[in-house]
């Protein structure tokens, strides 16, 4: 497509990781830079254009939020977090960080550069609407907590939008109704296994008056709940 290869910024300081990050960014045609530290990934945002970041929450001399922070502060740069605890997961959803998307570790290098090609598509450039006959099923704004889908805004109550935040961030990823609850939920401990399958159910009623057929939600018999890869 583009002739220039688009730099992908990757700050992450567990090496194997941020190998394997690379290597699928290189073969999917991207221009990764590797940064270990938030500092060092704040001066090469000044000194060279990136299309997209990609940051660890845990760094050695900053937390990934400060960085994000920082980051909004500069410009428009999309971002997509990598987590390796539920708690951040929660942060991320919760605070008003502008990340644009988030992955929790351990991801698949391929996940990462679908997610990377996914968010660079919605983001289009500097935040730039894209053409309608673009517009992809979901369309997530994490900076004003709405999700839209099929074109349509969802109107949703605050566990509903967390829960299927934490869905739309893996599709084809099987959460189980623990995880879910430890995402979506302020005191986890207080929710009842059923309290996710009543949610699920408010969610999917919301989603059905956009798409009757379409279904997107998908049980997992004993395991849980997974958002539909083609949905
Ligand atoms: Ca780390």
């Amino acid at each position: 497509m583009s002739p220039v290869r688009q730099t992908i910024l990757v700050v992450e300081d567990e090496a194997p990781i941020a190998d394997a990050i690379r290597y699928a960014l290189k073969t999917e045609g991207f221009e990764p830079v590797w940064r270990t530290t938030g500092r060092e990934a704040l001066a090469v945002l000044a000194e060279q254009p990136v299309a997209l970041v990609v940051l660890d929450v845990g760094l050695p001399d900053a937390s990934g939020f400060d960085v994000c922070r920082e980051i909004r502060r500069r410009g428009s740069v999309p971002v997509i977090f990598l987590t390796a605890r539920s708690a951040e997961v929660d942060k991320i959803v919760g605070l008003e960080l502008g990340a644009d998307d988030y992955l929790a570790k351990p991801f698949s290098p391929r996940e990462l550069t679908a997610r990377v090609r996914a968010v660079l598509r919605r983001t289009n450039g500097n935040g730039a609407a894209k053409p309608a006959e673009a517009a992809a099923v979901w369309q997530h704004d994490a900076a004003r907590c709405r999700i839209s889908y099929r074109g349509n805004a969802l109107e949703l109550t605050r566990n509903e939008y967390r829960l299927l935040a934490v869905l739309l961030a893996a599709p084809g990823r099987v959460f189980s109704r623990d995880q879910l609850m430890q995402a979506a939920w302020d005191d986890p401990g207080a929710a009842l296994d059923r309290t996710v399958d009543a949610h699920i159910k408010l969610l999917r009623a919301k989603l059905r008056e956009t798409a009757p057929e379409a279904d997107p939600i998908v049980t997992h018999r004993g395991l849980g709940y997974a958002l539909r890869e083609d949905s």
